[in-house]
């Protein structure tokens, strides 16, 4: 977490943020990728009103009925190839993304008998401001409680060097949150963060991530086999956040490589988001 960052916003709109760097990487006998960051934040207004109105309930969060919908619907997803330089490639293929995981997840929701509400998506070249307060530096995808949009920043590197499972695997990170945020999962989170000390923020914080990175993986896992990733480019972009997931973070907010690559593999297994309970899971699962 940027605590710079946090701490100048508190008393505007965000409570919460954090980002990571861009970062690129190799791994053997596969091409060079691109893998981007992630933000998360939780507005003030509807950490104020969770807070004011109801008690904390975690059942919201250990025992969501999201959790009980099987596997994740599988839908046919072809967001088409990414040629280098071509940034109406990229933003067609930020929206077909967009498009499966929406239809993925509306299923989902409408198993799990709870209402369901698409994100808004709005792919920028340069960061822009946001009803979440603003950027943080290097953060490639941004979601937005308070307005509830994916902020996707296509950058210049990434259009040199695209990586079409890498960007799939933000744009399901953040939809992740967009999944925590309507099934009010974050309606715990906020309201126990506003009573947390230090410590416990960033436990909640790590449950937050590795839930989202779960859903993500959870998601990834319905286009095996399929145009946007081989298996192989699967276990090194694993393997990857197993050794450098954490480094971007100053703070242990997002839970160490290992186990970021943990739960990254949990939900690819399983394939149903009811593997990603991190916020039931052991606490030596999610450090
Ligand atoms: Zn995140």
């Amino acid at each position: 977490m940027d605590h710079n960052h946090h701490t100048k916003l508190k008393t505007a709109a965000l409570a919460l943020a954090v980002a990571a760097t861009s970062q690129v990487f190799t791994f053997p006998g596969v091409a060079n990728a691109s893998a981007s960051s992630r933000t998360t934040s939780v507005t003030q207004a509807q950490q104020t009103a969770t807070t004011n109105t109801t008690a904390l309930n975690k059942g919201l969060a250990t025992n969501n009925r999201i959790y009980r919908t099987g596997r994740l619907a599988q839908v046919n997803c072809n967001p088409g190839s990414l040629p280098t330089g071509s940034t109406s490639a990229y933003r067609r293929f930020l929206t077909r993304v967009t498009d499966c995981l929406n239809r993925a997840w509306a299923t989902q929701f409408r198993k799990a008998g709870m209402p369901f509400s698409k994100p808004r998506l709005r792919i920028i070249t340069r960061k822009v401001g946001n009803a979440c307060g603003g950027w943080a530096t290097g953060a490639a995808g941004f979601y937005c409680s308070g307005d509830r949009t994916m902020y996707m920043l296509i950058t210049k590197r990434e259009l040199r060097q695209p990586f079409p499972l890498g960007i799939a695997r933000l744009m399901a990170h953040e939809y992740g949150h967009h999944v925590q945020n309507i099934s009010k999962i974050w309606n715990y989170y906020a309201a126990a963060n506003a009573r947390a000390g230090k410590a416990q923020r960033l436990q909640l914080s790590r449950n937050s991530e590795l839930q989202a990175e779960c859903f993500s993986a959870v998601f990834m896992s319905t286009q095996r086999g399929g145009s946007l990733f081989t298996e192989q480019e699967w276990d090194g972009t694993v393997e990857w956040f197993r050794q450098n997931g954490a480094k971007a973070w100053p703070q242990n907010d997002h839970g160490r490589g290992p186990t970021q690559a943990a739960w990254m593999t949990r939900g690819y297994n399983s394939g149903s988001p009811g593997a990603c309970n991190t916020w039931a899971a052991s606490p030596r699962t999610t450090t």
